[in-house]
C-alpha cells in the first residue's frame, strides 16, 4: 500500500548555520497554525532538511478505496494544504508524494501508478531521475531510472522516455523511505514570518503597498497596518476593500492587525491652510507622522510603504525625502527599484491584484491637485508642515483609531 505525503523543501533558512533551527522551529510553527483549523489530524515529521506532511484523514491513507464523499473529503483537505503551502514563506517548493517500502518492487509499482496519474493528465512524455541517500538500495540511481523506465514504458505503450524536455518528470528518492512524484511546486521562497521583527505597512486601496506587505512577510517580518481614511469623502466600501486586502496580507504575515485612521479632520486643515500644490506631499507627511506613533504602540521596528521612485508626483526622491523627514522609524520601500508592470505581476501571483482594481477611491485620489509639486524642498516642505499646526489633530485621529483583526489562521 502507498500513502499520500507533502514533501516540503525548505528555503533560504538552509543557509542560515547556527540559527538554523530556530528558524525550522518557527517555520514549522507557521504551518502547524495554518493548518490547525482546516486540516485536522495532519502529521508533520521533519527530515533530511525537510517536512513531510501526511494527511490522515485520506482514504488512501486509511487503505481504503476512494468512494463519492470521500473523495471530495480529500480533496479540499488536499486544496486546503495546497493554499496554506502557497503562503507559506520559507519553502522553496514542495511536491505530494507517494511513500513506499525501500524494495526495489515497491518503488517501481509506485513509479506505474504515478505514470498512470500522468498520463490522465495528458503527458506523452516523461524521464526518471532517482536520488539515493540509502546506499544499501540494491540499485544505483542510474538503474532505478532504467527499471522505472522500462516498467512505465512496458504498462504504458503511450508514454514514451524522452530525455530533453520531457513533459513531465518523475522523481523518486530513496531515504528512509521511498518517495515517488511528479508534480513539483514552487514555494514562496524567502524566511519565515516572525523571524525579522515586526513592521507597519501603509496599507492603501491600491496595487502596490499590499505586494509591499507580502514581500516584507517574505523576508520573515510580521506585518501590521495602518490605513488612514476620509469619510464622508471616501466610501465604506473603500474600507471594506482594504480591510480585504489586509486579509491578504495577512493569510502570508500570519495575520495583521489593521489600524483604521480617520483622517478628515487632517486632510480638511491641509485643504484649508497650505498650498494646493502642496497638499499630497504635507498628507504624506502627516501619514508618516501618525504612522510613526502607532508604530511605537504595536512595537513594529519600521514603516513599510508600496512606493516606486517616480511613479507619481509624490514619488520624486525629492517628495519621498519630504515624507521622510517626519517618519521617526525607518521607511522600507521594498518597490521602490520595480516598474510597475513587475508589481502588477506580484499582485497577481499574490491574489492581491482582483482586489486592488476594484474601483473605490482612496483619500489620495480624492484630494489630489491638479499641478503637484514635483520636486519639493524638504525644508520649504518642513515650514509649511509646521504652519498647519497638525499634531494635536494628528494625535486625536490615532487615538481613536480603530483596529480589525485580518487574515489570522485560528
Ligand atoms: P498604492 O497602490 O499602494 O496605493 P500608489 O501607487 O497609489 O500606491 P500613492 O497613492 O502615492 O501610490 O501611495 C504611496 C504609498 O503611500 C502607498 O503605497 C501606501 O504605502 C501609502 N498610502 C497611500 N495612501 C494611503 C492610505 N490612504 N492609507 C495608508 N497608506 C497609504
Ligand atoms: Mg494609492
Amino acid at each position: 500500500m502507498s500513502c499520500r505525503t507533502y514533501l516540503i523543501k525548505l528555503g533560504e533558512l538552509t543557509l542560515k548555520g547556527g540559527n538554523r533551527a530556530g528558524f525550522e522551529k518557527l517555520l514549522r510553527r507557521n504551518l502547524v497554525t495554518m493548518l490547525r483549523a482546516r486540516v485536522p489530524g495532519a502529521r508533520l515529521r521533519t527530515g533530511n532538511g525537510r517536512f513531510y506532511l501526511t494527511l490522515e484523514q485520506t482514504p488512501e491513507t486509511r487503505g481504503e478505496a476512494p468512494a463519492g464523499g470521500e473523495t471530495d473529503e480529500t480533496d479540499s483537505l488536499e486544496a486546503a494544504v495546497e493554499a496554506a503551502l502557497s503562503r507559506l514563506m520559507g519553502i522553496s517548493g514542495w511536491a505530494k508524494t507517494r511513500v513506499c517500502e525501500k524494495t526495489v518492487d515497491a518503488v517501481i509499482a509506485s513509479c506505474v501508478e504515478e505514470a498512470r496519474a500522468l498520463l490522465s493528465r495528458g503527458a506523452g512524455t516523461f524521464k526518471a531521475e532517482a536520488r539515493r541517500t540509502d546506499k544499501s538500495f540494491p540499485l544505483t540511481s542510474y538503474e532505478i531510472c532504467c527499471a522505472a523506465g522500462d516498467a512505465i514504458t512496458g504498462a504504458f505503450p503511450e508514454l514514451s522516455v524522452k530525455m530533453k524536455k520531457p513533459q513531465a518528470t518523475i522523481n523518486i528518492e530513496i531515504r528512509e523511505k521511498a518517495y515517488v512524484y511528479s508534480v513539483d511546486k514552487k514555494g514562496r521562497g524567502g524566511l519565515p514570518v516572525g523571524s525579522a521583527g515586526r513592521g507597519l505597512l501603509l496599507l492603501s486601496g491600491g496595487i502596490d503597498s499590499p505586494v509591499a506587505g507580502c514581500l516584507m512577510a517574505g523576508r520573515g517580518m510580521g506585518v501590521d497596518g495602518v490605513y488612514f481614511h476620509t469619510p464622508p469623502y471616501t466610501s465604506p466600501q473603500a474600507l471594506d476593500k482594504t480591510t480585504r486586502l489586509a486579509e491578504l496580507v495577512g493569510a502570508y504575515a500570519m495575520g495583521m492587525r489593521l489600524w483604521v485612521v480617520n483622517f478628515t479632520e487632517v486632510q480638511k486643515r491641509i485643504g484649508e491652510r497650505g498650498p494646493p500644490a502642496w497638499s499630497t506631499v504635507l498628507l504624506r507627511m502627516a501619514m508618516m507622522e501618525a504612522a510613526s506613533s502607532l508604530a511605537r504602540a504595536c512595537r513594529a521596528k519600521c514603516l513599510i510603504t508600496g512606493e516606486s521612485l517616480s511613479q507619481v508626483a509624490s514619488q520624486t526622491i525629492e517628495n519621498l525625502s519630504c515624507a521622510q523627514s517626519r517618519a521617526l522609524l525607518p521607511v522600507l520601500r521594498p518597490l521602490i527599484g520595480m516598474d510597475k508592470e513587475r508589481i502588477t505581476a506580484m499582485a497577481k501571483s499574490f491574489g492581491t491584484y482582483e482586489t486592488s482594481i476594484l474601483p473605490y477611491a482612496d483619500c489620495c485620489v480624492l484630494f489630489s491637485p491638479e499641478h503637484p509639486v514635483l520636486r519639493g524642498g524638504v525644508k520649504e516642505a518642513g515650514t509649511l508642515y509646521e504652519s498647519l499646526c497638525l499634531p494635536p489633530l494628528i494625535a486625536e485621529a490615532v487615538q481613536s483609531a480603530g483596529v480589525r483583526k485580518c487574515g489570522y489562521y485560528e
